[in-house]
């Protein structure tokens, strides 16, 4: 009725006065990108590097429409996700807790599997307590959002994932980034600013997923307390790859684990499931559960996602020896791309490894050719997610790639790399 009102009454009838361009999705800025991207690959005889579909499960190996092939683009990096174990759990738990909890968990959706998994990630940092959301990047955004105010400072690195940075402009915080792993850049900010605000939090990550290289986190857990700052890291990539029984960062650097004041990390990438926790104090998990709008206002973990994660953390410790695995490959890889001159950056050589190849046509197109001619996936990064002249391929390692996958790959890529330059 009211909308029938407003537009009978003559002065207020401004239909005619918006651009189409405001109306329509086809004018977006979005669409207009997407459509001069998809003209450029079809120029360079391209397929379109996204939303490639496998067929199974990924792993070390795939299959992408029909056609097996060596894969470097899933972050499964201790093959659990498939793992028979694995299934039987998620069959298990679906069969006794439904597909659905059904409602959020502050209000019903409580199940006992969700304080198992959660006593399960606090017990693997030796810290208070932990809790789980259902996204990785929800759990950023919703905990850095929520814990921050317009009186506070958020200072990250400037490789910080997206969901760090929603977070922070949700949370009306000031923010400033530093250079990638940079302590020094860090500490002169704080020196600057730290005065200026109330609550100031430094973000960093436990392992760039775009790099494959780590912060000096004991040099941060220093400054973080000269300068009287919390200290949150993202272990989305670390967890399950560093440390000798893939505890994370702190298990690498033996460092308390308490001296970092907000642990987070997903359950997307070697936990074989879904969803983001944030492992810290009682009071940090307490305040966050009754308060983060991404876990208090949203639907708890179902339990058959819960329950992967669990028995994951569990088959971690009976079985270090996939993460010895993981080590050893990743760095014949990281060795072996040296030997053939390729250039890696700054990836230390722990699952996560690029080579930059420096432009983005050559980046899709040596991914193309990987694909179509010697069944390898691995994915292009390309500008704008990275600056033009390091576009790269990105690898991601698993423990059960085999050293001739490996010189497969690398001798495939060494030859595409010298057409390419002749
Ligand atoms: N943090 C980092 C560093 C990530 O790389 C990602 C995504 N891969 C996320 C958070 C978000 O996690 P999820 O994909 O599990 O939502």
């Amino acid at each position: 009725a009211m909308a029938n009102a407003a537009s009978s009454s003559p002065g207020n009838d401004s239909t005619s006065l918006v651009p189409e361009r405001f109306t329509r999705f086809d004018a977006h800025p979005g669409y207009q990108q997407l459509a001069m991207l998809r003209q450029g690959a079809e120029q360079l005889g391209l397929k379109d590097p996204f939303f490639k579909v496998h067929e199974g499960i990924a792993g070390a190996t795939s299959v992408i429409q029909g056609q097996p092939c060596i894969n470097f683009a899933s972050y499964n990096y201790l093959g659990y996700s498939g793992d028979p174990r694995v299934n039987q759990a998620a069959c298990e738990a679906v069969t006794r807790y439904g597909s659905s909890v059904s409602a959020s968990r502050v209000v019903s959706g409580e199940r006992p599997i969700h304080r198992e998994l959660e006593h399960a990630i606090a017990k693997a940092y030796q810290v208070d307590d932990a809790v789980a959301f259902v996204s990785g990047h929800a759990t950023n955004v919703s905990t850095l959002g929520y814990l921050l105010g317009p009186k506070d400072l958020v200072l990250h690195d400037e490789y910080i994932h997206n969901s760090s940075l929603v977070g922070a402009q949700l949370s009306g915080a000031k923010r400033m980034s530093f250079s990638h792993n940079d302590p020094d850049a860090l500490d002169a900010l704080l020196s600057r600013h730290r005065h200026q605000f109330e609550r100031v939090i430094v973000v960093i990550e436990g392992l760039y997923s775009m790099d494959g290289d780590i912060p000096d986190l004991p040099r941060f857990i220093e400054l973080k307390k000269r300068h009287q700052v919390w200290l949150m890291v993202d272990e989305a990539h670390s967890f399950g790859v560093m440390g000798d029984n893939g505890l994370g960062l702190h298990e690498y650097f033996a460092i308390d684990p308490r001296d970092v004041d907000i642990w987070m990390g997903t359950m997307s990438k070697t936990l074989s499931g879904c969803g983001g926790y944030i492992a810290g104090t009682k009071a940090l998990v307490e305040t966050l559960r009754y308060f983060a709008p991404g876990f208090l206002y949203s639907v708890g973990m179902p339990a058959q996602v819960a329950a992967p994660s669990l028995k994951v953390l569990a088959l971690m410790q009976q079985e270090p020896e996939r993460v010895e695995k993981l080590h050893s490959i990743s760095r014949y890889f990281l060795q072996q791309a040296k030997k053939h001159g390729m250039d890696t950056g700054h990836s230390i050589g722990a699952a996560v490894v690029p080579i930059i190849v420096g432009s983005s046509p050559l980046a899709a197109h040596l991914s193309h050719t990987l694909l179509e001619q010697y069944h390898i996936n691995v994915q292009p990064i390309l500008y704008p997610a990275v600056p033009e002249k390091s576009a790269r391929l990105r690898f991601f390692l698993a423990y059960d790639h085999t050293q001739a996958h490996i010189d497969q790959t690398l001798d495939a890529l060494a030859k595409l790399l010298a057409q390419a330059q002749s």
